[in-house]
């Protein structure tokens, strides 16, 4: 059984490279690999099947270069390329009877191939994987038939077996793993699509909510600032009110902004406790409706590197939770600290905290317990915010107690 023995060593070397070809298309996600690639990878596979091939006779060489050439063909349009290949390198084994009848046979094959493939892609998978077994032992019979005219083998039995069962079992596995590979990727890349379908749905809907809403009551008072007997105090009352349904709109965009685009815009200097005294300034109103109060303990001034208006936009996304998980009112203490080489930033609140799940869920987009009032990017923001500052974000939180939110981040070198 010389010749099964030596088929089968080479058809466990095919399967060693296909292995490894499996993982590295996975790890390419799915991107297309240019035809030269695929080229260099299947000229791999034939030159691993040739030469390791059994040569009794003085030209014949007998191996598994079918399972290379037909599935490099059929599944990749690259039969011609591969046909020529395998005449150029039997060549270099001498130009006898048995480099002829290889001519003629992959010549013949490569105008197949070529014919075939635009037509084969249209089968469905199940067609396919029977076309390429059937091709595999249509080739081989071939192939037995010149052996049998050029040089019949002493023992048929083996030969037989070598090339009928052998070929058609490897062409069988690698068809199939082909097919299952595709499918993999193409589903994967329905996900995508579905779930950028869903993010649009979702973005629709929170637009509706959170920036029409502000508009509305803009509108409104806008509308109440054009009679003409009001007094000048309740005019700045108005417009101090437009002004804050404006910005709050505005905050809901810059959310969107940051989660469509997450890198950091510019890289500045920011003088922590500075930006952060601005972010409580901006906050204050807010605060005060929810009467909540603020309390800062900061450490000396120190500075980190990032973008300072996603830095204020981070900060006040923590710290507007921290006010809203107090309807009752209560304090936030934030406070900073500094080590040699970083800065920690706590954010604490009295507020009604969270359970162990919403604590793990916290930086998923769009998730939210705040129903209709809620956008769900707030966080999600921060996290990509802290990311690209590479920071840290440690969070503590217990039910009906409060939370307890830590950044640690670089400082400046
Ligand atoms: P939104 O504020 O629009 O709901 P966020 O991403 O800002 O979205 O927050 C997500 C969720 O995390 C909130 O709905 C809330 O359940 C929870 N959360 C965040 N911060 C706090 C906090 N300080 N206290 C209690 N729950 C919080
Ligand atoms: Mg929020």
């Amino acid at each position: 059984m010389e010749i099964t023995k030596h088929f089968f060593f080479n058809l466990s070397l095919l399967m060693i490279i296909l292995f490894f070809s499996l993982i590295w298309v996975e790890k390419k996600q799915g991107k297309a690999i240019s035809k030269f690639w695929l080229y260099l990878w299947f000229l791999a596979l034939l030159a691993s099947c040739l030469v390791f091939s059994y040569h009794k006779d003085n030209y014949i060489y007998l191996d598994l270069r079918s399972i290379p050439i037909l599935i490099g063909g059929l599944y990749f349009g690259i039969g011609p390329l591969l046909c020529i290949s395998v005449i150029v390198i039997r060549g270099f084994y001498g130009l006898d009877a048995g480099f002829l009848l290889n001519t003629l046979l992959y010549l013949s094959l490569a105008f197949f191939l070529w014919k075939l493939h635009p037509w084969f892609w249209a089968q469905s998978p199940r067609r396919r994987w029977l076309l390429t077994l059937m091709a595999g032992i249509l080739l081989n019979i071939l192939t037995i038939i010149f052996i049998e005219i050029v040089s019949p083998p002493e023992n048929r039995l083996d030969a037989y077996f070598a090339y009928l069962v052998i070929p058609s079992m490897g062409l069988g596995m690698i068809s199939y793993a082909v097919e299952f590979v595709s499918k993999n990727a193409q589903m994967r890349q329905e996900l995508v699509q579905t779930e950028k379908l869903h993010a649009v749905e979702q973005m629709g809907a929170a637009i509706s909510h959170e920036i029409r809403n502000p508009l509305t009551a803009a509108i409104g008072f806008v509308q109440l600032l054009q009679e003409h007997n009001l007094t000048p105090v309740k005019r700045q009352e108005y417009l101090s009110i437009i002004r804050g349904e404006l910005e709050s709109a505005e905050r809901v965009i810059q959310d969107y902004l940051t989660f469509s685009k997450p890198t950091l815009d510019k890289i500045e200097s920011i003088d922590v406790n500075r930006e952060l005294q601005q972010v409580v300034k901006i906050l204050k109103p807010t605060a005060n409706k929810h009467s909540a109060k603020i309390i800062t303990n900061l450490a000396v001034s120190s500075y980190v590197y990032g973008d300072r208006q996603k830095f204020h936009q981070c900060f006040i996304n923590v710290i507007k939770n921290s006010i809203e998980s107090m309807p009752h009112g209560g304090f936030i203490l934030i406070e900073t600290q500094t080590t040699e080489s970083s800065i920690s930033i706590t954010i604490k609140d009295t507020g009604i905290g969270m359970s162990k799940e919403q604590v793990q869920r916290l930086g998923e987009p769009y998730y939210s317990t705040k129903g209709s009032k809620g956008t769900g990017l707030g966080m999600m923001v921060v996290y990509s915010i802290i990311r690209a500052m590479e920071g840290k974000i440690y969070v503590e939180s217990e039910e009906g107690t409060g939370t307890l939110f830590r950044f640690v981040l670089p400082l400046r070198k």
